[in-house]
């Protein structure tokens, strides 16, 4: 669905009426914004959620907020968008917590936590569990406010150029893996790379890297992975789900009338469901596709190479714990998140999952 369609199902839907309401006494002079995305120009849903969310701010501020999206590359580097907004150069940004483990080791962990949660539960646990509060307190010296504006909801393990037997075919293995997934794939002895979403495609492609992991089915064949490599492994181990961020410049966002704060909290809030929703519609199809037009190998990495990257995962974050005070808070936050619900998901949604195999 286009998003100047999704902006009018919207609006006939009256979500944008009461917003509307809302902004008539606003005084005329326009605020205009710059926001920059990590994601590349024509990237699906990604970089559809930064358009549809100042469509979605412009119409429900009467025009009055006036955003121009660039896409990674457009005015700035995708990875100088953290920095950019952190200045105030740019006003807003979106991307991934887990592109700036270089300011702070706790940031990957407001993306997505390897054998964590999942999207639902990530979710509950930033709204429920305390964990906006953490991520406004790290982002908080870097000058930046941040929200959840998307979800990719849970991601495959990547590609392959050459299939994973075990252990062994990951020692040297050169691959694209960012966040903490990256971490404990270096813990296992591969050699990772850090590389924005517009230059996995070429890289894979060139034979610079082995192996790349992106997101899901939809985006990937959107990048064309699958003409790169064959062997698509899964589960996604590092992301069972990839939290999406908007950061505003604080200075900006308290000069904002708190209207128009809510405006954009509600914009973001209303993009972040667009966005998880779309992936997963898109996801099946893709991963149908993928199979039978391009004769992807669709694989299970096996149980061996699972349990040596959990063991590192463990041994990562109690690294992590030792070292950072903060990230230790934050991880402990997860932890008792995920204590409080597992239960209650076993004997819900995973045995609801698990009534497929009787
Ligand atoms: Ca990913």
């Amino acid at each position: 669905m286009k998003r100047r369609n999704v902006v009018k199902a919207l609006l006939a839907a009256g979500l944008l009426q009461t917003f509307n309401k809302t902004t008539k006494s606003y005084a005329q002079s326009t605020i205009r914004l710059k926001l920059c995305t990590t994601w590349s120009p024509k990237m699906p849903i990604l970089q559809d959620s930064a358009d549809l969310f100042a469509d979605l701010v412009k119409a429900a501020t009467n025009n009055k907020v006036q955003i121009k999206v660039y896409a990674g590359g457009e005015l700035i580097p995708a990875f100088g968008v953290f920095d950019s907004v952190s200045q105030g150069s740019v006003d807003l940004g979106i991307g991934s917590p887990y592109y700036w483990g270089g300011k702070s080791v706790s940031f990957p962990l407001f993306a997505t936590v390897p054998f964590g949660l999942n999207a639902q539960q990530f979710n509950s646990w930033l709204l429920n569990g305390g964990g906006n509060e953490l991520w406004q307190e790290a982002y908080k010296p870097f000058n930046l406010v941040p929200f959840s504006i998307g979800n990719t909801g849970t991601q495959m393990g990547g590609w392959y150029k050459k299939p994973i037997n075990s252990v062994q075919d990951l020692k040297g293995l050169k691959i694209r893996i960012p966040g903490i997934g990256g971490e404990i794939m270096s813990k296992v002895g591969a050699n990772v790379v850090l590389l924005p979403g517009s230059e996995v495609y070429t890289a894979l492609e060139r034979g610079t890297i082995d192996a790349a992991e992106w997101t899901g089915p939809f985006h990937d064949e959107r990048l064309g992975l699958h003409r790169a490599a064959k062997n698509y492994y899964y589960p996604g181990w590092q992301e069972p789900c990839s939290n999406i961020e908007l950061i505003a410049n604080s200075k900006t966002w308290s000069s904002l009338d708190p209207n128009i704060q809510a405006i954009i909290k509600l914009a973001a809030d209303s993009v972040a469901r667009w966005c998880l929703l779309r992936c997963e519609a898109e996801n099946g199809p893709a991963l149908k596709r993928l199979k039978t037009e391009h004769a992807v190998q669709v694989k299970l990495f096996p149980d061996d190479v699972i349990k040596v990257l959990k063991e590192a995962s463990i041994s990562y974050l109690t690294e992590l714990r030792n070292k950072d005070p903060f990230a230790a808070k934050v991880i402990a936050s997860v932890e008792t998140f995920k204590a409080s619900i597992t239960e209650w998901a076993n004997i819900s949604e995973q045995a609801i999952a698990r009534l497929d195999d009787i």
